[in-house]
């Protein structure tokens, strides 16, 4: 606390990142981080790109990126727009587009980045309960008599569920509600869900936000970008052209195009995290875990015998971190991130000699 804040600094509760410790050896499956690399193209192309251009702005525009983006998702450059960072890219949405007189509406149970964000900004919000099966149900979002959503906005697969709506149910949420934003988070979709950005051409209040974060691995270069209609795409640039000029920095900029470029390599990538995440369902099942249906690159899961800040205490001391969330609802499962094969191997080895202990 400070007499120098502002009004606004001391009313803030921060979004609090799962931690990122400084230990060797450690199996990391805390933070929805690709196990394997970003594509060596991509690498090759941020290497390329050091150099004496450096000294230089980036393309405040983004045009290259965007065009890249462009062409692999079947939109015109002016349905693009890019930020550092999907989260970036969502702050400017909620400024831009999320805030009106009626609500913002997202579900009890989602990215807790959604309530910072609403604080920062003063967008009033209602949280919409998830079903008994931890679900999103798509009648819970449609006007319901005279109370209509303000916005709306919840990831596809919903975090930390992993639980996909499939994409006729984000259809009767958008058309259900002509007169709002409707804003898909597809952090996690190309780990086994179908993009929302098929639907953006029919439906000019539909906003689909992606990240290289995932499923590109790329979460240290900070690249996020949403498509939609070229008037909410405007929307997001009056924002971000009063407030940062210059999101993405060159060595991002040629890193992004490079691995969207390189589709064999995502396909081939995200392909892998899928098959290991089965295997990991199959043997915490055979642990007695009971795991929700996930189609990201993590589940969330709960032993009915076991409390999970125990378990996640116990990984802990074996070197394994997890993600835990003290919540109303969620507080006896564990989300966990899909590491490698030798990684899910070592968890669930740990965790048979945890249940036995
Ligand atoms: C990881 C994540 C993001 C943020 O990704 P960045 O692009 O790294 O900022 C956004 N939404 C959800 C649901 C996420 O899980």
């Amino acid at each position: 606390m400070s007499r120098f804040w502002s009004a606004v600094v001391h009313g803030l509760t921060p979004y609090v990142p799962g931690e990122q410790p400084k230990i060797d050896n450690l199996v990391k499956l805390n933070t929805n981080e690709h196990p394997y690399g970003p594509s060596p193209r991509a690498l090759e192309a941020i290497r390329s790109a050091t150099n004496d251009s450096l000294r230089l702005y980036p393309d405040p525009n983004a045009d290259a990126l965007k065009a890249a983006l462009a062409q692999r998702h079947g939109v015109q450059p002016t349905q693009i727009f890019v930020g550092n960072g999907s989260d970036e890219v969502l702050a400017h949405a909620f400024m831009a587009l999320l805030d009106h007189e009626r609500p913002l509406w997202f579900p009890d149970i989602t990215y807790s980045f959604y309530p910072v964000y609403c604080g920062l900004y003063g967008v009033a919000h209602k949280t919409i309960p998830l079903t008994e099966d931890y679900a999103i149900r798509a009648d819970d979002y449609l006007p319901q008599g005279h109370d209509k959503a303000g916005a709306i906005i919840f990831p596809n697969p919903n975090a930390p569920t992993g639980c996909l709506l499939p994409l006729a149910e984000i259809e009767r949420i958008v058309a259900g509600n002509p007169d709002a934003v409707v804003l898909v988070d597809e952090a996690y979709v190309d780990f086994g869900g179908e993009s929302a950005i098929a639907l953006v051409n029919q439906y000019p209040n539909l906003l689909v936000v992606h990240t290289f974060s995932k499923s590109r691995s790329l979460a240290g270069l900070r690249v996020g970008f949403a498509v939609g209609h070229p008037a909410l795409i405007e929307g997001l640039e009056r924002v971000k052209n009063s407030f940062n000029s210059y999101p993405l920095d060159r060595l991002a900029l040629a890193g992004a195009v490079a691995s969207v470029e390189d589709e064999d390599y995502f396909q081939d990538s995200c392909r892998k995290v899928i098959a290991t995440r089965e295997q990991l369902v199959a043997d915490l099942a055979t642990l007695g875990f009971e795991v929700l249906p996930s189609a990201a690159n993590f589940i969330f899961t709960r032993h009915p015998q076991h409390d999970a800040a125990t378990l996640a205490a116990a990984l802990r001391q074996r070197a394994i971190i997890v993600r835990h969330f003290k919540l109303a609802r969620i507080d006896q499962f564990l989300r966990i991130t899909i590491g490698t094969d030798a990684q899910c191997a070592v968890l669930v080895a740990a965790l048979k000699e945890i249940l036995a202990a």
